[in-house]
């Protein structure tokens, strides 16, 4: 977490060099070995190339879990700070969606609640007035990607860097805000992510819970998904773009906010935009 606080702090500041977490210098140590292992002991080569493969396995494996922490920084919670003042984070993904974004901007105005927009760049170019309209509102827009790519977890750091930047500048073009929160497509990815992240002083940012409401069509499931449990802390994970829609052909997104909204105002709970919830350097 500590690039995003190093942003705030100093923008112009370099950020310290990455570190690699343990398991990809354990990986890292592995891939040398195996080599050493195969030209000090020819006969060796089968379990030395056996061991890298288990090894890429797991690394695809882990990057195809969306929470987890393995492969680097990755926030599934608000910090503590942000609990204790009973905040929740309510993010909403893949728009704008002329369609479907201005209703869920008057359901979160009627109910006195920010959310964070993680928008696909291109919508945000495609659609300028509806972004600036979620700035005006009180609400964030970060950076889900230029074009949420489906390949994109198997992307390299060129591929990586070219995605992200791009829509750094694309949303701060439209915005006049240049996002501090990422998110992947699906939440996956792969080894190459983290530093390219860290470079541009981007902090990860997946969930604590999510409701699937773009596969999902019955809203009382994906509520359920949501709600159950809600506590102070929790980032949830809803949909604009992309959203499934209801048997009625409604998004699902607007039937579960407004009981979503509800719970959140019966437990005591207040959704605020991530930079809000994030207004202190956190040491992680
Ligand atoms: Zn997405």
């Amino acid at each position: 977490m500590r690039a995003a606080a190093m942003n705030t702090l100093a923008p112009t500041a370099p950020p310290p060099p990455w570190r690699a977490p343990p398991f990809l210098r354990v990986s890292a140590a592995l891939h040398f070995g195996a080599v050493a292992a195969a030209v000090a002991v020819p006969g060796a080569w089968p379990w030395a190339l056996g061991a890298v493969v288990v090894n890429h396995a797991a690394i695809t494996a882990i990057g195809l879990t969306p929470r987890s922490r393995w492969l680097g920084q990755n926030m599934t919670r608000l910090p503590a700070a942000a609990a204790a003042r009973g905040e929740v984070a309510l993010t909403i993904d893949d728009g704008p969606e002329p369609g479907v974004t201005p209703a869920v901007l008057d359901l979160l105005d009627a109910a006195g609640q920010r959310a964070t927009f993680f928008c696909i760049a291109e919508r945000v170019q495609a659609h300028p007035a509806l972004a600036r309209e979620i700035l005006a509102r009180g609400h964030s827009i970060q950076n889900h990607t230029a074009r949420h790519r489906h390949n994109f977890s198997v992307l390299g750091p060129r591929g990586y860097a070219a995605e992200i930047s791009r829509a750094q500048d694309m949303i701060a073009a439209v915005t006049g805000e240049r996002p501090t929160c990422f998110r992947a497509p699906a939440g996956f990815r792969n080894p190459f992510l983290a530093p390219v992240l860290h470079r541009l002083g981007l902090l990860l940012v997946s969930w604590t819970r999510r409701g699937f409401d773009t596969r999902e069509r019955d809203a009382a499931k994906v509520l359920a998904r949501l709600a159950d449990g809600l506590a102070a802390g929790d980032i949830l994970l809803l949909h604009d773009g992309h959203a499934a829609r209801t048997a009625a052909g409604r998004p699902v997104v607007l039937e579960v906010l407004p009981p979503l909204l509800a719970q959140l105002q019966r437990q005591g709970l207040r959704s605020v935009t991530l930079p809000q919830a994030l207004r202190e350097p956190i040491d992680e």
